[in-house]
């Protein structure tokens, strides 16, 4: 099915913008949409409905190993990540996240003190991407935090959070901890008993499932003042009312079932895929440059900088690989990316970053034919540049 979707000849490295709909997904959303049934009907067909319901909530629970009773389904993360800080912010503490943040954390928190700036606290990173966790501390030390959120995996260059860290320092001055893990999920194994965030945000179709749907653990001992984003019929426990999106929540369930398979394995074969992918092209190309912390990303993301090569001459010249400059999320936003000018990368080295992102369905063959392509369109956008006007 994937191939169906992606086509024969195309090269989809997009997977951090969307990943290709798994067939288990596809199939799920289309029986569930051949049945009528409100989830919350008490009738046979509202049960059958609410049983779909319940099998992904308990699908996206094994995944994350967790309780299915922690799972409220949303929209996808944006609306995860919005309603955990309106949730946990509190106007009198402070609110403690990143400078590499998705906008749909970054543009929450600065909504939420737009009243009282000092109360925001942003993070720094370093060359690497990686967050500073010394400057975590004395946030921690300097103010009453109410939450402390940072995004697991980095959507631009992958870079990884070390979120046990994070945890344990934000617990220990009673702050609660909220992680955007949309990259993450149904990428690397993850274990909620091990990782004791007291909120994590994801979205179906980073890994496969459908677009629209998406989900917000929030931990069953955590203490947090009832503040929904959407008030109504009082489904999901009260914290997002509205008719469950249950075609939606049924492909979540069978792309989250479908990732978790062999899910050790499969993240190692894309790591191979991934570091084949970059010796290859660093070794054929000068003045690359990868960015993020070599071995403290997620196994597929490649962001490369390629001097003297803007990406959208690179990416036009390669029309067969589906590719991202800088980040698909905040393309239609002007200006460089703001995570690639956190790590102290100019204006104009953002402005050559390619991002390539593989997964599930991604092979050997589409490596081998990338590195050809990407190759061929460097140089060729290199020349371009180089040569008079
Ligand atoms: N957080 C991160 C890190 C993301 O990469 C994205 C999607 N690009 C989101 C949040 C938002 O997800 P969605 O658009 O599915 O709500």
């Amino acid at each position: 099915m994937a191939d169906a979707v992606i086509g024969d000849e195309a090269i989809y490295l997009d997977y951090n913008a969307t990943a290709p709909p798994r067939p288990e997904a596809v199939e799920a959303v289309t029986a569930a949409m051949r049945e009528v049934g409100n989830a919350t009907s008490v009738h046979g067909h509202g049960q059958d409905a609410a049983h779909r319901v319940d099998t992904a909530r308990r699908q996206i629970a094994e995944l994350l190993n967790c309780s299915s009773g922690e799972i409220v389904f949303t929209s996808g993360a944006t609306e995860a990540n919005n309603l955990a800080l309106h949730a946990a912010f509190s106007h009198d503490k402070a609110l403690v996240t990143t400078t590499v943040e998705h906008p749909a954390v970054l543009e929450t928190a600065k909504a939420l003190t737009a009243e009282e700036p000092h109360a925001l606290v942003l993070l720094p990173v370093d060359a690497d991407g990686l967050v500073d966790l010394d400057a975590l501390y004395l946030a921690l030390a300097e103010h009453t935090v109410a939450i402390v959120s940072v995004m697991a995996a980095n959507n631009e260059t992958g870079v990884l959070t070390d979120v046990s860290s994070v945890v344990k320092a934000a617990h220990e001055a009673g702050a609660l901890v909220h992680t955007d893990a949309t990259q993450l999920i149904g990428r690397m194994p993850i274990d909620l008993a091990e990782i004791e965030v007291d909120l994590l945000s994801l979205s179906a179709h980073k890994f496969g499932g459908p677009q629209g749907v998406g989900a917000l653990f929030m931990r069953r001992d955590i203490a947090l003042p009832y503040r929904p984003l959407m008030r109504g019929g009082g489904q999901e426990r009260g914290w997002r009312a509205g008719t469950l999106n249950v075609a939606g929540i049924a492909g979540a369930g069978a792309a989250a079932q479908a990732a978790a398979f062999g899910l050790a394995a499969e993240s190692a074969r894309i790591r191979r895929l991934r570091d084949a992918f970059e010796l290859a092209v660093t070794a054929q190309l000068p003045y690359c440059r990868i960015n993020g912390a070599r071995d403290q990303r997620l196994p597929g993301v490649s962001s490369i900088t390629f001097a003297g090569a803007p990406a959208d001459a690179v990416l036009a010249a390669m029309p067969e690989v589906a590719a991202s400059e800088g980040s698909a999320c905040s393309s239609g936003a002007p200006g460089p990316s703001h995570v690639l000018l956190a790590m102290g990368r100019s204006r104009e080295e953002a402005d050559a970053t390619v991002r390539f992102s593989l997964g599930y369905a991604t092979t050997e063959r589409d490596i081998d034919r990338a590195v050809h392509a990407t190759v061929r369109a460097v140089r060729q956008a290199r020349t371009a540049m180089a040569a008079p006007p």
